[in-house]
């Protein structure tokens, strides 16, 4: 499990070379795709935006970009084959040759690699920081034979792998296509928020003991007509984040819910709400007076709320997750940690964050019965919650199997397609209905 993955000290600056110049690895690219197309032989163009560099700047006693970079492309280097090539092309980019590939699998490996090595804490002088990296990549001859051609398309996926999970994203042809609809978004989005256009579904919670519903977490949903399952909620954060919208859009959720939980309320049926929060609203100052405000408002009992905040954006910045915690405790509501596993809390982390329940990560779950590795991982993190007196939450549960591995180590509660998707609000009230106490 990561979060016993012991933090590396980053290289002395003085040993990390200096990134090798955009310009030589412009021409590299040129002579082996000229190579690649004579021999019929393949390559891979990657590129890697670091994002959160300013946290590293920060930490580094910055800004010296230069330094910063130099130290990055060292450990890069590290994880690839002597004839790969890796220079900075931005303050924030990196791009990778991969020359001589026998498969083009091998560059998503190589990928995972590359985000592999970034995946450690960066510790300088007491603090640290954690890069959140992410991949475009692109292989000749599949994507274009041409280092233009490639570059770009290298880069389209580069875009796209900032909203995906795994980070990485294969340039798959019709995306330049994709991307251009995305960025039409942009414009569309803040409309859509004015417009009362998102919707949020509810997907149920159940207690394991009991198979009793406990509460929903409510999840964005905006049907577009740019396609038939509308655009997913993480592209939809990714543009309010890089449009500033963030701000509005995690206000809207917020009292959407609250809206809907004061409508159950009132018919009867107190549901308990739990809310996704970006990695940027964590750092907001605002945010525990906003949510103050937005219960008071909807007069909901602020015990019926629970905000969720991903493992990996609450220890990005320790010291400020803490205090903006703490404050947000300080108005009553839970708080949860969200995506378990897939970031790197240490003990010490969990102990000082103000934390009730723990959302183990989906992948860990719904591999738990194939997956030994995954199995335990389940188990650690359970017996780790308990520890710390949170209540544990397996999400992910898209088999009955699951359901009954997790209720067999003692986990709290279980969310997943297995027991409900996430459902639009009358059709919740209606599954309410059926399994609120007990199935
Ligand atoms: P998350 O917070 O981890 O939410 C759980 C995701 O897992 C949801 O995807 C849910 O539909 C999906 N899921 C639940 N059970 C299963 C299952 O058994 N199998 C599979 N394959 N998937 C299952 P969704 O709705 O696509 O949301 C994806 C992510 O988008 C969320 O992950 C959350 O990070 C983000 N998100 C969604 N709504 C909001 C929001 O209102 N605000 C913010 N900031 N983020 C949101
Ligand atoms: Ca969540
Ligand atoms: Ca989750």
């Amino acid at each position: 499990m990561s979060a016993t993955t012991p933090p590396v000290p980053p290289p002395k600056v003085a040993e990390a070379a200096a990134p090798e110049t955009r310009e030589a690895l412009l021409r590299l690219l040129d002579r082996e795709s000229a190579i690649a197309r004579a021999t019929e032989g393949r390559l891979a163009v990657l590129i890697l935006e670091l994002r959160r560099v300013d946290r590293l700047h920060a930490l580094l006693k910055g800004p010296d970009p230069a330094m910063t970079l130099a130290l990055v492309v060292d450990r890069l280097r590290k994880a690839l084959r002597p004839e790969d090539r890796v220079a900075a092309i931005g303050e924030e980019q990196v791009c990778i040759v991969l020359p001589r590939l026998a498969h083009p699998s091998q560059a998503v490996l190589a990928a995972v690699k590359l985000l592999r090595a970034l995946d450690r804490p960066i510790v300088h002088e007491g603090g640290s920081a954690v890069l959140r990296p992410c991949v475009g990549i692109a292989t000749l001859p599949e994507h274009g034979f041409d280092p233009a051609e490639l570059l770009m398309a290298a880069d389209i996926s580069r875009h796209i792998a900032e909203t995906r999970e795994e980070g990485y994203h294969v340039f798959q042809g019709d995306e330049a296509v994709e991307t251009e609809v995305y960025r039409g978004l942009d414009l569309d989005l803040e409309r859509a928020i004015r417009a009362n256009e998102l919707e949020l579904h509810y997907q149920p919670l159940v207690e394991l003991a009991s198979g009793r519903a406990i509460g929903a977490e409510a999840l964005l949903r905006w049907k577009h007509a740019q396609g038939p399952d509308g655009v997913p909620p993480l592209t939809i954060v990714g543009i309010a984040e890089r449009t500033g919208l963030i701000g509005s859009l995690t206000y809207w959720v917020l009292n959407a819910a609250l809206r809907q939980a004061a409508e159950w309320k009132a018919s009867g049926r107190a549901i308990r709400l739990s809310v996704n929060l970006s990695v940027s609203t964590l750092t907001d100052r605002e945010l525990p007076a906003v949510v103050d405000q937005s219960i008071k408002t909807w007069g909901i009992d602020p015990r019926d709320l629970m905000l969720e905040i991903a493992e990996s954006s609450m220890i990005s910045d320790a010291e400020r997750s803490v205090a903006i915690l703490t404050r947000l405790k300080g108005v009553g509501v839970g708080l949860a940690i969200d995506d378990f596993g897939s970031g790197f809390s240490s003990l010490s982390h969990l102990k000082r964050f103000p934390i009730d329940e723990l959302k183990i990560d989906r992948p860990y779950v719904s591999g738990m019965i194939d997956d030994p590795g995954n199995r335990a991982l389940v188990r650690s993190a359970i017996d780790l919650g308990h520890h710390f007196g949170m209540r544990v939450v397996g999400e992910g549960v898209d088999r009955p199997e699951v359901r009954e591995a997790l209720a067999a180590l003692g986990c709290d509660f279980a969310q997943g397609n297995a027991i409900s998707p996430a459902l639009p609000a009358a059709a919740l009230r209606e599954w309410w209905a059926v399994h609120g106490s007990g199935a």
